[in-house]
């Protein structure tokens, strides 16, 4: 089915509303979407906001075993 990304507007194809069961997120982020974006966003977003919040996610990883 079409969507509409609820991040940037953009238009997209998913096969499923939920953005914890979708395939796609699945291939784009194969260790699991962080807890915070499936509290932001309970439907799937488009590949390039995927993509964006995987590296958003795993730079957060990395400055925080940095830190500590
Ligand atoms: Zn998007
Ligand atoms: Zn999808």
């Amino acid at each position: 089915m079409v969507k509409r990304c609820p991040r940037c507007g953009h238009v997209f194809e998913c096969r499923s509303n939920d953005i914890a069961h979708c395939q796609c997120t699945r291939v784009l982020m194969p260790h699991g979407l962080p807890s915070w974006v499936k509290e932001l966003y309970n439907e799937c977003l488009c590949e390039d906001c995927l993509r964006a919040l995987a590296k958003e996610a795993s730079d957060e990883a990395e400055s925080s075993s940095k830190s500590s």
